[in-house]
């Protein structure tokens, strides 16, 4: 059996694992699961599967690093175009935004 290389103690099971992506669920997939603290590890085969399944739902790349600019006395976060697709914000469209611990959380309303 192979050791966790997350955690050192525990040993990896064969398993399942449910993947989602920025909420959306992506399927059950085959995977080895530390028996430890239930870090799990996909197949090369698997992630390449887990990938395409994200470009089909039109998913993949979604998150991406941004700067944040000065727009007047205030910031700005652009939005990327796909990024606006996927949420369907346009230009106008109320939203309710806030803090979350480390994130910044953009609710559509
Ligand atoms: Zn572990």
């Amino acid at each position: 059996m192979t050791k966790c290389p997350i955690c050192d103690n525990g040993k990896l099971k064969s398993g399942e694992i449910e993947e989602t992506m920025f909420g959306i669920y992506l399927g059950k997939f085959p995977a080895e699961i530390c028996d430890r603290c239930g870090e799990s590890f996909t197949s090369e085969e698997m992630t390449k599967k887990i990938e395409m399944i994200a470009k089909e739902k039109g998913i993949w790349g979604l998150g991406i690093k941004t700067k944040v600019a000065k727009t007047g006395n205030s910031l700005a976060i652009r939005i990327p175009k796909n990024i606006a697709k996927f949420l369907h914000l346009k230009e106008g469209r109320d939203v309710f935004i806030h803090p979350e611990k480390d994130k910044f959380v953009i609710e559509t309303i």
